[in-house]
């Protein structure tokens, strides 16, 4: 495991990052507790940016507050001239009340850390903490941005499309999210990390009934998916399985299409409305998903009754720059070992992450980061009712990323932007 792999030679600045990590796990320890107790839904993450930001003007950077809602940005100066580079780290809670039996379970009703942002923000400000100790190493700039608002999608919008974000001129951005890998696996794929996801609304005249809606549903369900031999990729927990799973490179999770199951559905006055989303791997086949539907409901015997098809929403999907993937991955792998990362095979659905917004602007790339472990019984699926992290994860973030940071600064390769 990652945990056990130290940098050879003990003089080098990465053992530096490792013994400075140590000093400060266990209170970085605190600092998630403490997060996980206090929990704040996107929009109102106001303690926890105060936190933040004492956090890291007690480490001396320079903090920018007071924008995109509860955004924080801390920025550490380098002692020569060189990239700038930016780690983010989403902050909010989603609104869940599940049994959580840990002494710092959460004191404020209805809301938890079921995604594992509380985990990020420790890893972020550990990060900043430990690349501040080496900052005569350090060409550039490092910008630490934590992020509101990443579960309702805008946060990362509102960051982009503010000034303070598009004067910092960033070159490079990265970032991390905490799932049900082993315990501190890095795992990463160029290109899209997730599936596309689209919403479809069907409308049919009042003649259409609900019960038609079910047989021809079912129908378009049947017609339109696509997906590999062995599985569902609906069946979110196989992400994480060894044969079936993302690291395979058969893996389910890749080159699929289907509709989801929950469907909504509207009567109007003289209509009928279904909604639902749709997932789509591969972007080059979106165009053809609205005329092959049609198609099935015009060989149906509801084809009188149909009026129209559209997609109503539609979010970008995150997309890992190739370059910076596969620098960052040999980085990886040449300071902790070639366990430390494995390739990512697949694309998940359900899931998305609005770090997109940050990539459409700047290369960057969205890790994967293990938070399970099966021997403690902690399974790191997010959102899921029994989601809980092993800390010590925070330990191999805050090792890992800050290795990677460091040696980006110091790459000399330029993206094109
Ligand atoms: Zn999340």
């Amino acid at each position: 495991m990652l945990a056990s792999c130290k940098p050879k030679d003990e003089k080098n600045a990465h053992a530096v990052i490792s013994n400075q990590t140590e000093a400060i796990f266990d209170n970085l320890v605190k600092i998630r507790r403490d997060l996980h107790k206090y929990p704040e839904l996107a929009g109102n993450e106001k303690r926890t940016a105060k936190i933040i930001t004492k956090y890291l003007l007690d480490l001396g950077l320079e903090v920018k507050t007071g924008f995109a809602g509860q955004g924080v940005i801390g920025i550490l100066k380098g002692e020569s001239e060189g990239k700038n580079i930016a780690w983010r780290a989403d902050m909010d809670a989603i609104p869940n009340d599940f049994v959580d039996d840990v002494i710092y379970k959460s004191k404020n009703k209805g809301i938890q850390h079921g995604c594992g942002h509380d985990v990020h923000v420790a890893i972020g400000l550990g990060i900043a903490e430990v690349l501040s100790k080496l900052k005569a190493s350090i060409k550039g700039k490092i910008y630490f941005i934590f992020q509101p608002e990443e579960e309702t999608f805008v946060g990362a919008k509102n960051i982009v499309d503010n000034r303070i974000y598009s004067d910092l001129d960033i070159d490079e951005i990265y970032a991390l999210h905490v799932t049900a890998l082993p315990l501190g696996q890095i795992m990463v794929k160029p290109n899209e990390l997730y599936a596309y996801q689209k919403r479809i609304e069907i409308i049919f005249n009042e003649t259409f009934s609900k019960e038609d809606s079910d047989i021809l549903y079912k129908k378009i369900q049947s017609e339109i998916l696509r997906k590999r031999d062995g599985g569902n990729p609906w069946e979110i927990p196989k992400a994480f399985d060894s044969i079936v799973g993302l690291t395979n490179p058969n893996t389910i999770f890749n080159d699929y299409l289907f509709l989801e199951e929950n469907r909504v559905i509207e009567e109007k006055k003289n209509q009928l409305i279904i909604r639902a989303n749709l997932y789509e791997t591969d972007k080059s086949k979106l165009p053809y998903i609205l005329p092959k539907i049609k198609d099935v409901i015009n060989k149906s015997e509801f084809k009188d009754q149909f009026i129209s098809i559209s997609f109503i929403q539609e979010n970008p999907t995150v997309l890992n720059d190739n370059q910076l993937t596969k620098s960052s991955v040999n980085i990886l792998k040449t300071i902790y070992g070639n366990t430390a990362v494995v390739n990512d095979y697949g694309q998940i659905p359900y899931f998305n992450d609005d770090f997109i917004y940050f990539q459409q602007n700047t290369p960057g790339v969205y890790f994967l980061f293990g938070g399970s472990n099966s021997e403690k019984g902690i399974n790191a699926m997010n959102h899921a009712p029994n989601f809980k992290v092993d800390e010590e994860c925070i330990s191999i973030g805050v090792r890992s990323f800050s290795s990677l940071i460091l040696e980006r600064t110091n790459k000399t390769d330029t993206i094109l932007k």
